[in-house]
């Protein structure tokens, strides 16, 4: 089985799995005063260093995971601005800026800045940019963009979910979203990075947890899962994605790719082979046990049109691609495997086709 799903959640790497492990046998409730709720207190505020380490300088408020990150920054900050969105951000992001300004991308997936400098002349904003798109890969001008929200004296939120871990993200943006499955951390923990004392209001108010940011008590052993996650080291999956993409270019020269030419992550390719459906395509690959998705799988199964493809000008082309997404352990035997499974997948649909 060759897993080339990793955007959609990363396989669970051995520090994280240990530090999970160690943080289920702590009996102790972190807000508990006795010795068993300060030894709890102490892991989470470890594991709250260590993302500041990893992804700050800021506060970090632990969460559920990447929406409710998402959620809590723009919910809680939006109050007396207008939400400016990216046409192609992750749903977490559009639903929680429902009713917000849509901005435009261009063919490649890359938000069009001169649209938000526009946008930004039109009063207090609240701009929700994701640092590389799930689906694509493809990574927005971040820094650029933050400038441009500075001298308009916008707030920057930044959906750093898929870039956390795999890019070096610029320290940049007022807040950061980040999900732990997405890092090789377990599920069930995410964190939102607050830069510059900027205090969102509450999604859940509670027993005062997280500093009254975030109330219920915190999932211990996904978040010290989490912050182990972050701090592993993160192998250059580019050579492989390269080869694979290279390879794919030979066996079939009409392929797309989602993206080309734009910076991307270095684990995703978003491919499309014209005139076979997306899902088709996965279910052949998972007989041939090579695990991808199509679209967006964070859509719970269903496989809707890709409003990212959409918004980047693709028309009936975007029902026939697939993400490959390299996880953090993949191997050069995972992309022979896919190129294998792929080639005899499309030559079968050809000569069905002829
Ligand atoms: N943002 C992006 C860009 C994502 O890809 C995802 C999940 O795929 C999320 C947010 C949601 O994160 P989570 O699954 O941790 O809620």
């Amino acid at each position: 089985m060759s897993y080339l799903d990793a955007n959609a959640t990363e396989p669970l790497r051995p520090e994280a799995r240990a530090a999970a492990i160690a943080a289920l046998d702590l009996a102790g409730n972190p807000s508990s005063v006795h010795a068993e709720g300060r030894a709890a207190r102490r892991v989470l505020e470890a594991a709250r260093e260590a993302i500041a380490r990893r992804f700050g300088p800021g506060a970090v408020v632990f969460t559920a995971g990447g929406t409710e990150a998402n959620a809590l920054a723009i919910r809680g900050l939006a109050a007396g601005r207008r939400v400016l969105v990216g046409a192609t951000e992750h749903p977490a992001v559009l639903a929680a800026a429902t009713g917000g300004v849509t901005l435009p991308v261009d063919g490649r997936g890359i938000i069009a800045l001169e649209a938000l400098e526009a946008a930004l002349l039109e009063g207090p904003a609240l701009v929700c940019l994701m640092a590389a798109n799930n689906e694509t890969g493809v990574l927005h001008p971040i820094a650029e963009a933050a400038a441009l929200c500075r001298d308009a004296g916008a707030l920057l939120h930044v959906d750093a979910v898929q870039a956390a871990g795999r890019v070096t993200l610029p320290e940049a943006g007022d807040s950061l979203a980040l999900s732990g499955h997405k890092l090789g951390g377990p599920k069930g923990a995410g964190a939102l990075l607050l830069r510059g004392g900027l205090e969102p209001a509450p999604l859940i108010a509670g027993g005062g947890q997280e500093r009254g940011r975030r109330g219920g008590t915190e999932p211990l052993p996904a978040i010290a899962g989490m912050a182990a996650a972050a701090e592993a080291p993160m192998p250059d999956l580019a050579p492989l994605r390269d080869a694979l993409e290279a390879r794919l270019r030979i066996i079939a020269p009409e392929i797309v790719i989602a993206g080309d030419g734009a910076p991307r992550l270095p684990n995703t390719s978003c491919i499309a082979l014209p005139g076979a459906a997306a899902e088709t395509q996965v279910i052949a690959l998972d007989l041939a046990g090579v695990r991808v998705s199509a679209g967006a799988a964070c859509s719970s199964g269903k496989v809707a049109r890709s409003h990212v493809l959409a918004a980047m000008g693709w028309g009936e082309l975007a029902g026939c691609a697939i993400r490959v997404s390299l996880p953090w352990n993949a191997t050069a035997e995972d992309v022979e495997r896919f190129v294998e499974a792929w080639a005899a997948m499309r030559a079968r649909l050809s000569r069905r086709a002829a």
